[in-house]
């Protein structure tokens, strides 16, 4: 084992602090991982601050991980000294179930082994990638390409996925008209993302002061949802709404922009149940989904893919002593559009 600096929750009302936590010795499948930034995601505030059931402490968080391999174990044979690397969400799954066979490990019937909050297969707790280092096996090892800074590559590993794989699935591309609900972490990179497949993209936001981003990212349109003209203006209008919002919104007027055999999907993830009326589907056979992050095959098709568009996350890298003050911001909604904190400073 070895010890690395980091930074955990020790409960749900402390706020971070300085710590350091063991990684475990490297086996033959494993790539021990030098982090150089981690991005900082919603869901690591809802695991720190125990909103999504209870959380075991201390905790180190961080699942947007981009670093350089720093040592391989004997049977690695896709990754060496030096590459440049990534890992996501998930550290492990079963492997063998049906959805594991199919590349879709996130949805894995025994259930995806989280990079924090997760229990690895040494039956060690699993902890995340707010800290200098991290030992992943080499299968849930990302390679990020030369094409992409390691700083705006981290949150491709959550937010970049998590979007692009509903994108994909549900077809964006020439042709397809998507809107974006949020302009935040997730919805900016689902703006860059359908825009860079092709699709026509329109970002529907509350208000209209991030405007000038969204079409500089690559939106068509920008409507503020606070102005009811645009629920009858654009009334059966899109293919595809990939809703990136945590908070609850009005779910039958969102589905009435669908056209006919149009799908909203949820990937944000709100605390309290959504109701839907049947009748804002069955008139117009649409569909109300969900979707969370991609498979590990997919994420690398979504990292090659922002590397050939030359696509990055929008960040505001930060040193570990403002992580705190940063989970304040993104709670206010005051960053544009990612924290990324630089691992040198664990
Ligand atoms: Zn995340
Ligand atoms: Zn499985």
């Amino acid at each position: 084992m070895f010890t690395v600096n980091a930074y955990a929750a020790t409960s749900a009302t402390e706020p971070l602090a300085p710590t350091t936590i063991e990684r475990r010795d490297l086996g033959p499948d494993d790539v021990a991982i030098d982090i150089k930034f981690s991005g900082i995601c919603h869901s690591d505030i809802h695991t720190a601050r125990s909103e999504w059931g209870p959380t075991t402490y201390p905790i180190v968080v961080g699942h947007e991980i981009a670093g350089v391999v720093r040592e391989v174990g004997s049977a690695v044979t896709k990754f060496a000294v030096g590459d440049r690397v990534g890992v996501g969400c998930m550290v492990d799954s079963c492997r063998e179930c049906d959805n594991c066979r199919k590349g879709l490990e996130q949805y894995c019937l025994k259930g995806n082994i989280g990079t924090y909050g997760g229990v690895g297969r040494d039956g060690e707790p699993t902890q995340g990638g707010y800290a200098q280092a991290i030992v992943v096996t080499e299968d849930f090892v990302l390679r990020i390409p030369d094409g992409i800074e390691l700083d705006a590559a981290a949150p491709l590993l959550c937010a970049g996925i998590t979007t692009y794989s509903p994108l994909r699935h549900w077809n964006a591309g020439p042709g397809r008209r998507v809107a974006v609900i949020g302009m935040g972490g997730l919805g900016h990179m689902a703006v860059k993302l359908a825009h860079a497949m092709g699709a026509e993209v329109t970002v529907l936001s509350q208000s209209l002061k991030k405007r000038e981003d969204g079409l500089r990212l690559g939106a068509d349109h920008y409507h503020a949802t606070s102005d009811e003209a645009t629920f009858t203006d654009l009334a059966g209008s899109f293919d595809l709404i990939v809703n990136t919002v945590s908070a609850a919104i009005d779910l039958d007027a969102y589905l009435g922009l669908l056209a006919v055999d149009g799908t909203l999907v949820n990937v944000g993830a709100p605390e309290d149940p959504l109701s839907v009326r049947a009748f804002s589907l069955i008139p117009a056979r649409r569909s109300f989904a969900g979707s969370m992050i991609g498979g590990i095959a997919e994420t690398q098709e979504m990292l090659d893919f922002c590397a050939e568009h030359g696509l990055g996350a929008e960040i505001e890298v930060i040193g570990a002593e403002k992580i705190n003050e940063a989970y304040e911001r993104v709670l206010a909604s005051d960053v544009r559009y990612r924290f990324v904190i630089d691992a040198s400073t664990f």
